[in-house]
């Protein structure tokens, strides 16, 4: 049997990283059984903005690395894979359900159900929808008035129906406390519950895994696939638990900020690195290795290391392993991946110079470790690309830095030995600025602070001596001045 895992999104126009998870199991789960995962669009709920809504998925798995073997572009055998566009295939089965018995017209109005769940309440009874006896008359009355019904499936009563979850263990589920569901809608438009089975079925899904908080929906479901699936194979099914807010057992949701996927592209994450903390938020191999590749996923993932219990959202441990991944990139891969946040500010031309190109790799190499996530390149080196005009000092920075009494005479001191300091190399510039300081009874922590806010502009950066080669003599001096107009101001 070849393995055939599918992830089925509904287009909200949002891509929580929760939802990119229950993907990945899935991608992980076929591609290490040497199956086939296919992207199926749940769009029965048509909304206006449905074509960039699926782009943002599409994009999002394309960044991450998750590739489908079926579904939007890639169209497949069993297609197609927008539920929008299986229309007849449900008619069909509906019609089967039908002429079986096994899912009847229901006439009800909102009102009368409503009524119903009242009085169910009342005894203090739970409500369930239940086929209420109509007489042929009637019945043939309703439809040729051509009144609006709903289909629903009639529960068979007094079963137990048993789940063997591959994550969640045994679950049952008492067809009693079901009610009969909805199929379809007066308008025809198919429900989840019956589509989503119809799916599985018709594209010949092994494995469904999912949220858990389907779980519940999953009963329907079996019913659904008992009734339509003759000789055809039923699907494993494995519960995937949510995704916890930092420290805590509660869902987290788009509200908590920083869920969605696009915010970590954005930031500039790396796929690798997103892969791999998505990976072991909820699985691990053997509780000790953090750091896997694609590949290693690939080989090691199995459901069984599933944990059946929620996991917490960590961004510090997604921003340790981002820093991990980060440091096992090659200087050109670094530059490919900051260029773009350079020049979307106008602080490198498009395409660049090779003024540009030689200046960013000194920085890049100068920040070191410093330069977790591509973004940062703004936060920690913006002012080696900005002309002097655009120069500013942070306010915080200058306030702990340029407010001491001997800010003035030392910046004066600084420019001078700015200026005549030959070479203009690191070692020169660090053995001119520790005899300063120590002519002036200076800690050399003092003197080498105000030197890096007075030419950076900023409290944090590359280490100091980079800095000040990088920017050049009259660079430097350029920012120096503008420093001690500050000061003096
Ligand atoms: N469209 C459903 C969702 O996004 C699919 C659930 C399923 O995988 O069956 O929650």
């Amino acid at each position: 049997m070849t393995v055939r895992t599918r992830f089925a999104p509904s287009p909200t126009g949002f891509l929580h990283i929760g939802g990119v998870r229950t993907a990945l199991f899935n991608w992980l789960f076929a591609r290490s059984q040497g199956g086939q995962f296919i992207l199926r669009i749940d769009d029965t709920d048509q909304s206006r903005n449905v074509e960039e809504a699926v782009r943002l998925i599409l994009d999002g798995f394309r960044w991450i690395g998750i590739d489908w073997d079926e579904g939007p572009e890639v169209g497949g055998p069993v297609g197609p894979y927008f539920q929008s566009q299986r229309g007849d295939l449900y008619q069909r089965a509906l019609h089967h359900l039908l002429d079986q018995g096994l899912v009847y017209k229901d006439f009800s109005t909102e009102d009368e159900r409503a009524a119903d769940k009242a009085a169910a309440e009342a005894r203090k009874q739970p409500y369930r929808f239940r086929r209420k006896p109509i007489d042929p008359a009637t019945l043939a009355q309703f439809e040729a008035e051509g009144r609006p019904y709903a289909l629903r499936f009639k529960v068979p009563l007094g079963r137990t129906l048993v789940l063997e979850d591959r994550i969640k263990g045994r679950v049952e589920q008492r067809t009693d406390d079901l009610s009969d569901f909805v199929v379809a809608r007066p308008d025809g438009s198919p429900l989840y519950n019956f589509a989503s089975a119809v799916d599985d079925l018709e594209m010949g899904i092994t494995h469904v895994i999912r949220a858990e908080e389907h779980l519940t929906n999953t009963f329907s479901q079996l019913l659904i696939f008992e009734a339509l699936r003759g000789e055809r194979p039923m699907p494993s099914f494995a519960h995937v638990p949510f995704v916890a807010k930092p420290g805590s057992k509660v869902k987290l949701s788009k509200r908590d900020g920083a869920v969605g996927l696009d915010f970590y592209i954005e930031a500039g994450y790396l796929p690798e690195a997103m892969m791999n903390y998505l990976a072991r938020l909820g699985w691990s191999f053997d509780d000790k290795q953090e750091i896997f590749s694609r590949a290693e996923l690939i080989e090691k993932f199995t459901l069984e290391r599933v944990n059946s219990s929620p996991a917490s959202h960590d961004p510090d441990k997604l921003f340790w392993i981002q820093g991990e991944w980060m440091r096992t990139l090659s200087l050109e891969a670094k530059r490919n991946g900051v260029l773009p946040y350079l020049q979307r500010a106008g602080l490198i031309s498009e395409p660049p110079t090779l003024d540009d190109l030689t200046r960013l790799d000194r920085v890049i190499l100068a920040l070191q470790d410093r330069l977790k996530v591509f973004s940062d390149i703004l936060k920690l080196g913006r002012f080696f690309f900005e002309p002097i005009e655009r120069f500013t000092i942070d306010p915080e920075a200058g306030k702990k830095r340029l407010r001491k009494e001997f800010a003035a005479t030392l910046l004066e001191a600084l420019d001078d030995l700015l200026a005549t300091t030959e070479p203009f190399d690191e070692a020169t510039l660090e053995k001119a600025v520790h005899d300063l300081s120590e002519a002036r009874g200076l800690k050399i922590g003092d003197v080498v602070n105000t030197l890096r806010v007075a030419v950076t502009g900023q409290g944090i950066g590359p280490g100091l001596y980079d800095c000040l080669t990088i920017l050049g003599r009259e660079g430097c001096r350029q920012r120096l001045a503008k420093a001690r107009q500050w000061v003096a101001s």
